[in-house]
């Protein structure tokens, strides 16, 4: 059963990058503040677009990146996101929002964006699956989900290429610890040395973990072929499509896909 929860139209807004941390050698989080008495407005598991002239060529681009924090009743001019530099075209974005910082410049952007947002009975069953950066959304979800039911079953996988592209491990154990119902898988697609957790393909790691997934409500963060094929796979569990939410539906479409 889908929650009544409905989205305001997109509008611009002047912020300040007021802080970037480091969370591991190649991904930052970044705080953004409208100025104090702004509300933005967005549902948990949305994105924004962010303006900056990357290429320095005074030809600014608009660039989508998920947010990463639920809504802060205290500070709703605030929003977080998470930014992994995996090419010199995203080293520069983050080095535009140091610069940004540094000369106190506002930044333009856009929110809120995307239908993959948080809209399911949290009462129900609920997957994550996260591969990369992907796991920005479900970290603002899970945030959401566990601040209206603390006893939500919340089962959350999260793929990466090496050991050390994870990063808010702490955050999302501790959450494990503190609420009955989550349990946190971290998974490396193939062995690596110093490796003792989970290997495989995501679908592999989740079929060992669960027999029926039918009334499961998923919630995919990646690629196109990460998503289509761990909901494919899953389908002989139990797991329906129209269960399954994803900004890739949205990106690109089975039909594109099929054509391409
Ligand atoms: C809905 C959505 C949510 C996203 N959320 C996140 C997130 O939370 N965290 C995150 O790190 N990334 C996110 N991304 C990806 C992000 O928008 C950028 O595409 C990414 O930061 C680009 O860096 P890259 O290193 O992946 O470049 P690559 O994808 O390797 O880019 C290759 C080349 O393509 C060009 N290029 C790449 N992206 C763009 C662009 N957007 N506009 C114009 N030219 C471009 C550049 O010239 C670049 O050299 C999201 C994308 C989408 C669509």
């Amino acid at each position: 059963m889908k929650n009544e929860v409905k989205t305001c139209p997109a509008a611009h807004y002047d912020v300040c990058v007021t802080k970037i941390e480091s969370l591991n050698k190649h991904t930052f989080e970044i705080e953004l503040l409208a100025p104090e008495g702004t509300v933005l407005h967005y549902k948990s598991g949305q994105y924004l677009k962010l303006e900056l002239d990357v290429n320095n060529d005074d030809q600014p681009l608009w660039l989508s990146y998920t947010i990463s924090s639920s809504l802060d009743a205290d500070k709703p001019n605030k929003v977080c996101l998470i930014i992994q530099v995996t090419s010199d075209f995203s080293g520069k974005v983050v080095d535009c929002l140091f610069a940004a910082k540094a000369s106190n410049q506002p930044v333009k952007i856009m929110l809120a964006m995307g239908n993959a947002y948080l809209q399911t009975n949290i009462n129900q069953p609920h997957l994550f699956v996260a591969a990369g950066s992907g796991i920005s959304k479900i970290k603002c979800i899970t945030e959401e989900i566990l601040h209206r039911n603390p006893d939500a079953s919340l089962n959350i996988y999260w793929s990466n290429r090496h050991s050390d592209d994870f990063f808010l491990l702490e955050q999302f154990h501790n959450w494990a610890s503190a609420h009955k119902n989550v349990n946190f898988h971290t998974i490396l697609e193939s062995a690596q040395s110093g490796w003792t957790g989970r290997t495989g393909f995501l679908y592999e790691v989740i079929q060992q973990d669960h027999t029926n997934l039918k009334e499961t409500q998923a919630y995919l963060c990646g690629s196109p072929k990460m998503v289509y094929g761990t909901i494919d796979q899953l389908n002989d569990l139990g797991l329906e499509e129209r269960n399954c939410y994803s900004d890739v539906f949205e990106f690109s479409p089975r039909a594109e896909k099929l054509e391409a």
